[in-house]
């Protein structure tokens, strides 16, 4: 068997471009919309439709603004274009410049008035692009497909034409048609062969080589007027010509050994189908030599190539093993038991970023990887190890998922929806509402961030693979472990250290060690407080004391006031019996005034006000005000402390009898008069009793006798008692005998034998001395 190529074959420069700009928008936007299919290959557009590409036939079918929208090499009409132009839709036109020369043509003629004659298939979507750039009614552009319709179609003499050829037309036919042109002698029709050279070459070439050849095989689209010209002209020269789509529909009946295979494709036949014809009529080839015996036990190419094991299967999209023969930084050489070494470049290797290949891969080792293209320029199978990384990838997720296994990722972009990072070179997701166990978390802030995290799922809701993970769970676990160990060691009576996380109205939440305990609000403070807010804010950090644990329910209460000295305790530190002190009086009472010193109520007795006596409390302090007072007594027993304010002040006795010494002779005032004596007012503020027998020196039943009261007289002192605030006065300033009143024997009082008198006589009369 004999197998030889076309000399011009596959695509043709417009579809190539237009490919490619496919292609490459793809590439970068992972969606693009054709108007129209870009060629007329399945193979071709299945395979862009796997990248994103969206045919559509119909502007209306045009649903997302965001996508752009590419003209094929086939071209639109020029209502159409402006259409599209209109809506704001984002265009990549690929019209080929062949095509758009054929629009030119028609546009400047028809507005010249020139009729427009088209040569070509009236339903073609080039013909019908063509038609959309004459001016004219649609009606009057005339199609004509062969010679008869141009023998058929009444030409005006008064009218002028111009013609025009879809590209890819039968290059013969047309001939034909402009050979009848002019033997009909229509001058009036301006003859324009636009018919593509590319179109024009692969003709010329594919006759010539079915002129020589026993099999013909045009590969390429069924749809693809180009390649069905090529067809009709084949098999007019070579009966044995056949239609094939790709390598599948060989026709191996009518092949064998000793025939002559040619090969050519139409211009939207991509490069790939087409070597895939050729290899596996190679293969067959090469079978036929090696297994002639067989060939003729099993009589047809076909059934060998059934028979045919091995390598000869390989196909894009197939899983190879072979064996590594070389390896350089940027590739491997792998024998894949084929007729071309497959070759694995670095990108191809792995998702991850490799430096060396050298470094991870050794000759002579297995290796596994799939089939990308069988043949590159030089002839390589092009292979690729990235789908199975990525599906042992997913394998091995999978099972981690299965094991709940805690896995690193690190973050490296965030969103309003959630954070993501890598995890074995696939991007993975987690949910905002995953990220923590805190309620509110803002995502940016975990870029940068190295997390742990558990795999919640390997698909999206819609079945597509997505790695979902929780690093919420993660912690959520992590502090299930931490609290327990909290409450197996916390204790009652301990002091800690915590957070004040939450105020309420009854109390403080405060966190130790992750658990959170109750603050009562009466735990807060030694003095009553009406919030917590009064002495704490959230996020204090404050020593607690445990009051109690209830590790079956998980409840702790605690106790902040037990960590700081009582008021009272600090008092004591500070003052003492005998100190000064400055503070407020808080309230008032009847026995007395409460004064606030140092959080510590005091009391300031109303006898203790003033030396003189306070009647009534109020007539001398309020309030508020402000007092300084000495500290009378703490009793700590009791927790009370007294205060008294005359006791920083000099007693008036004291100040009066300074200068006074005994024999001294004072001006008294008579203020009551007794049985056995009268009261007396020395300065104005020292109360003495005067006995009745030193009242006078005459021996007296009542001292009214002699003094009244209200009157003032000179009384000696005969001595000043300074411990019992008390003068020892007489009224008799003459005395008999110094010795008389010793210090030691003062008579105090009245004795009843001292007088002659008795007692009702002596009352009788100090009544009627009152009485007067
Ligand atoms: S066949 Fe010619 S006119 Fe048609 S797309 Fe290809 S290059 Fe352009």
């Amino acid at each position: 068997m004999f197998i030889e190529k076309s000399k011009y074959i596959g695509f043709c420069s417009g579809v190539k471009i237009a490919v490619e700009k496919a292609l490459s928008t793809l590439n970068e936007e992972k969606k693009l919309y054709s108007y129209g299919e870009i060629i007329h290959n399945k193979d071709v557009v299945n395979s862009l439709e796997k990248k994103g590409l969206i045919v559509i036939n119909d502007i209306l079918d045009y649903s997302d603004n965001n996508t752009k929208l590419l003209i094929r090499s086939h071209g639109v009409g020029k209502k159409e274009h402006l259409e599209l132009v209109e809506k704001g839709i984002n265009i990549i036109d690929a019209t080929c410049v062949k095509v758009r020369k054929i629009h030119k043509i028609v546009e400047e003629y028809s507005n010249k008035g020139f009729n427009i004659i088209i040569v070509g298939d009236k339903k073609h979507p080039e013909v019908l692009g063509i038609i959309g750039w004459c001016n004219n009614k649609e009606s009057d552009v005339i199609i004509i497909e062969s010679q008869e319709d141009i023998e058929e179609l009444k030409i005006d003499p008064v009218e002028k034409y111009c013609l025009v050829s879809q590209t890819t037309f039968n290059t013969n036919v047309f001939s034909k048609i402009v050979n009848t042109i002019t033997k009909n002698n229509y001058t009036n029709i301006v003859i324009n062969n636009t018919i593509c050279d590319a179109t024009k070459k692969r003709q010329d070439a594919c006759v010539e080589l079915a002129l020589r050849s026993d099999v013909m095989l045009i590969v390429g689209g069924k749809n693809s007027s180009n390649t069905k010209k090529l067809y009709e002209l084949s098999k007019k020269v070579c009966p044995n010509t056949f239609y094939i789509e790709n390598y599948k529909e060989i026709p191996y009946k009518y092949i064998d050994k000793n025939t002559k295979v040619g090969v050519s494709a139409g211009a939207s036949t991509p490069d790939w189908i087409i070597e895939e014809v050729i290899q596996m009529s190679e293969n067959l080839n090469q079978t036929n030599d090696m297994n002639e015996n067989q060939e003729n036990q099993n009589g047809t190419m076909h059934e060998l190539f059934e028979s045919y094991g091995g390598v000869s299967k390989i196909r894009t999209g197939d899983i190879v093993k072979g064996t590594v023969i070389s390896v350089n930084p940027e590739a491997i050489s792998v024998n894949i038991n084929y007729k071309s070494d497959g070759i694995i470049t670095r990108d191809e290797y792995s998702f991850a970023q490799i430096p060396d290949l050298t470094e991870l891969v050794k000759e002579g080792e297995s290796i596994e990887a799939q089939v990308v293209k069988l043949s590159d320029q030089d002839g390589n199978v092009i292979l690729t190890r990235k789908p199975l990384e990525e599906k042992k990838v997913w394998e091995d997720l999978e099972k981690l998922k299965k094991e709940n296994a805690i896995i690193d990722i690190s973050i490296n972009e965030a969103s309003q929806f959630g954070i993501y990072g890598k995890v074995n070179g696939v991007k993975g997701y987690i949910p905002r509402n995953q990220i923590s166990i805190q309620r509110e978390v803002d995502p940016s802030e975990y870029v940068g961030q190295s997390l742990k995290a558990k795999i919640l799922d390997t698909k999206n809701k819609k079945g597509r693979r997505q790695l979902i993970l929780s690093s919420r769970l993660v912690e959520k676990a992590e502090k299930e472990i931490k609290d327990n160990e909290t409450w197996e060691n916390i204790k009652e009576g301990e002091i800690y250290e915590g957070i004040v996380k939450n105020l309420q109205d009854y109390g403080a939440f405060v966190e130790i060690d992750g658990i959170d305990g109750l603050l009562h609000i009466n735990e807060i403070a030694w003095t009553r407080i009406k919030h917590p807010s009064e002495v704490l804010k959230v996020g204090d950090k404050i020593s607690v004391k445990v009051k109690s644990v209830d590790k079956e329910n998980k409840k702790l209460s605690l106790s902040y006031k037990a960590t700081i000295k009582s008021p009272w305790a600090l008092f004591l530190d500070k003052h003492n019996k005998g100190d000064v002190v400055t503070g407020k009086i808080s309230r008032i009472l009847e026995f007395g005034a409460f004064v606030v010193i140092d959080d510590i109520e005091c009391l300031l007795h109303i006898k203790d006000i003033d030396w003189a006596r306070t009647e009534k409390v109020t007539d001398v302090l309020s309030e508020g005000q402000e007092v300084t007072a000495k500290i009378l007594n703490i009793s700590r027993k009791d927790r009370k402390v007294s205060l008294g304010m005359k006791q920083l002040i000099e007693h008036p006795f004291d100040k009066y009898t300074k200068d006074l010494k005994k024999d001294d002779i004072i001006p008294v005032e008579i203020t009551r008069i007794l049985l056995d004596g009268v009261h007396v007012l020395v300065n104005g503020n020292i109360d003495c009793f005067i006995p009745i027998a030193r009242v006078s020196t005459e021996k007296l039943r009542t001292p009214a006798k002699v003094v009244k009261v209200g009157e003032t007289k000179d009384a000696k002192i005969l001595y000043i008692d300074t411990k019992g605030k008390n003068i020892n006065l007489t009224f008799v300033l003459e005395s008999k005998d110094e010795n008389e009143y010793s210090n030691s024997d003062i008579p105090v009082s009245y004795k009843s034998e001292d007088s002659d008198f008795t007692i009702g006589e002596s009352i009788g009369d100090a009544l009627g001395d009152l009485l007067k």
